[in-house]
């Protein structure tokens, strides 16, 4: 492909893109495909002769599209939402052309250094303490993970490095084997799966702590589980405290479990995936509480700061444990500058990155801080109007008030009666929810996802979700 031809597809491709999105409405929002559809679609084995860029865009329709499950449909409510914006999709692009792989410095400087002052502008706009931010020239600053995953592995590690070090200082005849299986983490039973999954990546046990009536993770619950483990001769190293569950976007009272950890000389890492980008917005800061306390933060802009897959932003007040957990040094990937500015391979567990950082300027610039946090409360309001609407139906209970953009309900009645709701509103095909469930009880979730969302796509969801149950129920009187 020449540059011209590249320069067509391009233009062709960016059509499609703003067709696709601008009539994202007319599509069915779950596709209706059975597993194995694309295979009788495609040739069996890869053309021997180069084709045309115009084939592969006539194809588009015929094979990818009737199996894309629509995440920017304005009637797309399940999980959590996943960004997408014009200005995160053109730096992909230009991310694409760079193509470079910037671990180190000198593989790319303008990779490195526009993510370290992104991860500034972005610790300002959330009005994270300076200690994290690396313009503070402290020891602290940000980084860009792939997901919060990760950045809760990254975090668990460079505890338990620590950790190590502080044990092997009191008991140097101990071997390191029995130190660590010594180490013990804790998280909420409310946390992520992913934070379950880092104790079982890192090899250390994870205690889960039962959240309280409201879901949300207290600093007395943490303090008991501690002192228990302690007096059974184990060594408490690492929390995660989860701002915006998965299951209902409970916030865990980091001003206490900060408290704790600070007592106990424990790391503190925070979750907050979907509903740190809300904290741009100053009115839900409070939520945050206690982030002084934190040795780490993350969230996904990602998720809900209008920056495509991947971006998952991650700062730590002190890289330096994350860095010498994981350092290897072999000559081919030394530099002459190194120690003068971060290395990023060393904060992360790939050798390879993207220049993510390229999504979060353009987004931040086109943007601005104002029509981000119109993003996030326009999607509140419509949460709240959603709440509203199953308020006014005596059907339908709340389990929870109204957290973010997550509407958690459920028809008053058996788990099993929701799990047919449920069933009949992701056939039916014109909204798509999950479910979940938090001590036994089953109920959905209504998540405000699509930037195109309107109030009338509110009144559609709670209309659409309304009449199955009315169907439902004359089927079972
Ligand atoms: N933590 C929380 C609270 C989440 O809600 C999620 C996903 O929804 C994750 C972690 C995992 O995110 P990721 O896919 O970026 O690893």
């Amino acid at each position: 492909m020449d540059t011209n031809e590249f320069k067509e597809f391009a233009k062709s491709m960016a059509d499609f893109i703003g067709n696709y999105l601008d009539n994202i409405r007319d599509r069915r929002v779950l596709p209706t495909v059975e597993p194995g559809y694309i295979r009788p679609l495609l040739p069996e084995t890869a053309p021997e002769e180069g084709e045309k860029w115009q084939a592969v865009m006539d194809d588009l329709e015929k094979v990818i599209m009737p199996g894309v499950t629509h995440w920017h449909h304005p009637q797309f409510h399940a999980y959590f939402p996943t960004a997408n914006s014009y200005p995160a999709i053109v730096a992909d692009m230009l991310s694409g052309a760079i193509a470079c792989i910037g671990f180190s410095w000198i593989a790319s400087p303008a990779c490195t250094e526009l993510e370290v002052i992104m991860l500034d502008w972005l610790g300002k706009m959330l009005d994270l303490p300076a200690e994290f931010l690396a313009c503070s020239n402290g020891k602290g600053g940000g980084v860009i993970q792939g997901t919060a995953s990760e950045a809760s592995l990254v975090a668990l590690l460079g505890a338990k490095a620590k950790a190590l070090r502080k044990a092997k200082e009191l008991e140097p005849d101990t071997p390191e084997a029995v130190l660590t299986s010594n180490l013990v983490g804790y998280c909420s039973d409310q946390a992520h799966s992913s934070v379950e999954r880092a104790g079982l990546l890192g090899g250390v046990k994870l205690r889960s702590v039962a959240a309280g009536d409201d879901y949300r993770l207290r600093g007395e619950a943490l303090r008991t589980a501690i002192r228990e483990d302690k007096e059974a001769g184990l060594t408490p190293f690492f929390v995660v405290a989860t701002l915006g569950t998965t299951n209902c976007c409970a916030f865990d009272d980091l001003d206490e479990i900060g408290t704790v950890c600070r007592d106990e000389d424990v790391w503190l890492h925070v979750d907050a995936a979907y509903a740190g980008s809300a904290f741009i917005c100053p009115e839900f800061r409070p939520l945050m509480k206690g982030i002084e306390k934190a040795d780490s933060f993350n969230f996904n802009p990602h998720k809900w700061m209008l920056v495509n897959f991947d971006c998952s932003a991650m700062w730590l007040k002190d890289p330096n444990y994350v860095v010498n957990a994981f350092n290897v040094d072999p000559l081919y990937l030394k530099h002459e500058q190194q120690g003068n500015a971060p290395d990023y391979r060393h904060w992360q567990i790939p050798l390879g990155r993207r220049f993510r950082s390229l999504k979060l300027w353009f987004v931040m610039r086109i943007y601005g801080v104002k029509g981000l946090q119109a993003h996030i409360r326009r999607q509140v309001a419509l949460a709240k109007q959603f709440e509203c609407l199953v308020l006014k139906d005596n059907r339908f209970e709340l389990v929870c008030p109204a957290s973010m953009g997550l509407v958690c309900f459920r028809l008053k009645g058996s788990n099993e009666m929701n799990e047919i709701l449920l069933k009949k509103i992701n056939s039916h095909g014109t909204i798509h929810l999950v479910p979940s469930k938090i001590k036994d009880k089953y109920f959905l979730r209504m998540a405000v996802c699509s930037r195109f969302c309107q109030p009338a796509d509110m009144e559609l969801a709670f209309n659409e979700v309304a009449s199955l149950a009315s169907e439902l129920t004359s089927i079972l009187s």
